[in-house]
């Protein structure tokens, strides 16, 4: 199965794709979490991105799009994948028909503009496997560490009110077309993101008819 989740900045698709890697045994592939850790170790990509992501705009289709292709010819992605945030512009969803991949669905996740600044204010992530969490919603078991691997959890650079605004306005402008092209394909299902995170992923498992 391979399946795109798309909705705004902090409407959980991160979250909700980590739950569906181990419920549907694919792998997740983020690629905000791959730039992220590109720039941490200064590749030449890491370099190239750096200054989009910190001003809350997208990275150049041609960069992304590399970047996925080489991420999905690994052997671990044989067995189908969930992308998380890709593709985030219709070039990009074009590129991917292009590759000669079929998707099995695109799921839009919807969260209103006015919950995405109080849910990105407490996002965290944690520093070493980028697990999400957040402080209220999605709370780790012990303060400040992450449950997986028990890595220091940070707030990201972009998660800052100025950021997060100009996000919604790239995402509005850019990224919701998609909704329409994967609707257009018969692909498009739709789950409302709550603020309980049961409530988020029961939506999820409805809307791609996971039996719960
Ligand atoms: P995310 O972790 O999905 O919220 O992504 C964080 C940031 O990474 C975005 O604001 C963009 O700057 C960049 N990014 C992630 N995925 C893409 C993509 N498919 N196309 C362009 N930029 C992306």
């Amino acid at each position: 199965m391979k399946l795109t989740i798309m909705g705004p900045p902090g409407g959980g698709k991160g979250t909700q794709a980590e739950l569906l890697e181990k419920r549907l045994g694919i792998v997740h592939i983020s690629t905000g979490a791959i730039i992220r850790k590109a720039i941490s170790d200064k590749t030449p990509l890491g370099l190239a991105a750096e200054k989009y992501i910190d001003e809350g705009s997208l990275v150049p289709d041609d960069v992304v799009i590399s970047m996925v292709k080489e991420r999905i010819s690994q052997p671990d992605c044989e067995a189908g994948y969930i992308l998380d945030g890709f593709p985030r512009t219709i070039p990009q969803a074009e590129a991917m028909e292009g590759m000669g991949i079929d998707l099995d669905c695109a799921l839009n996740i919807v969260v209103e503009d006015d919950a995405i600044v109080e849910r990105l204010s407490g996002r965290r992530e944690c520093a070493v496997c980028a697990a999400p969490y957040h402080v209220k919603y999605n709370p780790p078991k012990a303060e400040g560490k992450c449950d997986k691997c028990g890595g220091d959890l940070i707030t990201r650079a972009d998660d800052v009110p100025e950021t997060i605004r100009q996000r919604l306005r790239v995402y509005h402008a850019q990224t919701e077309p998609l909704k329409r092209f994967y609707e257009e394909r018969g692909l498009l299902r739709t789950a409302r993101g709550c603020e309980e995170l049961s409530d988020t992923t029961r939506n999820v498992l409805e809307a791609l008819g996971v039996r719960q």
